[in-house]
């Protein structure tokens, strides 16, 4: 027995949504959170794209899922922050690129995750949206830009505030650090949830302001 296989019998791995223990441990999901998550997805293309009119140019914006009608999304974000299911924010990433095809990323040049503050990234230990930013490369090719864009303000967390207070939150909050590597390239902007939009408008604004370029934006789930 591989010690892999006796580390799953002693402490089984739960599905990353409901928790139950998985039959393998290498899957992420169980077959029922798989299905409300993946294969009943229908990734919509026209929503973030419209909810930023006006106030940032976006080319293209897809989802994977409704966050507040989709249990299982909710209990996986929360599993990937929460419970460090980095490899669930990987698979989910990659699954939604499968979904969405290779028409989606045909004019991306670079990949760009939504950044955390050096602090926070201390006591997380990770971004999940760099993780997602790695599964779509696994899927796409496209190179990620993990470093060009900084969190320079940390900003408090958005879930008690509303519209305006999130904007305030989060404005001037991002800058460049690498203009000539984002310069004149078709960008995709990753982010895991889309509530108001206030945190990928003011990424956009603050690569704009320095960089001329298209930005295109995908997220796991809309609020
Ligand atoms: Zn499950």
């Amino acid at each position: 027995m591989l010690l892999d296989d006796l580390i799953h019998l002693l402490f089984p791995k739960g599905c990353g949504a409901c928790l139950k223990p998985l039959i393998d441990p290498k899957d992420e999901l169980c077959i029922e959170c798989e299905n409300e998550l993946i294969f009943e997805a229908r990734p919509k293309h026209f929503e973030l794209k419209n909810a930023l009119r006006g106030r940032v140019k976006v080319i293209s914006s897809a989802y994977l899922n409704d966050f507040n009608k989709n249990a299982a999304m909710q209990e996986a974000l929360h599993s990937i922050k929460y419970h460090k299911r980095k490899k669930l924010a990987i698979f989910l990433a990659e699954e939604l690129v499968l979904k969405l095809g290779t028409s989606f990323f045909e004019k991306i040049d670079c990949i760009v995750p939504v950044p955390l503050h050096q602090k926070k990234m201390k006591i997380r230990g990770f971004n999940q949206c760099n993780l997602m930013a790695q599964g779509i490369q696994n899927k796409t090719g496209i190179p990620v830009a993990y470093d060009h864009l900084l969190r320079k303000k940390n900003t408090e967390s958005q879930t008690h505030k509303n519209r305006l207070e999130r904007w305030e939150n989060v404005e001037n909050a991002f800058m460049v650090t690498n203009e000539k590597e984002l310069e004149n390239k078709h960008l995709l902007i990753v982010d895991d949830v889309f509530t108001t939009g206030a945190t990928l408008e003011a990424c956009i604004k603050a690569i704009q302001q320095k960089v001329i370029c298209d930005c295109s934006i995908i997220t796991l789930a809309k609020a």
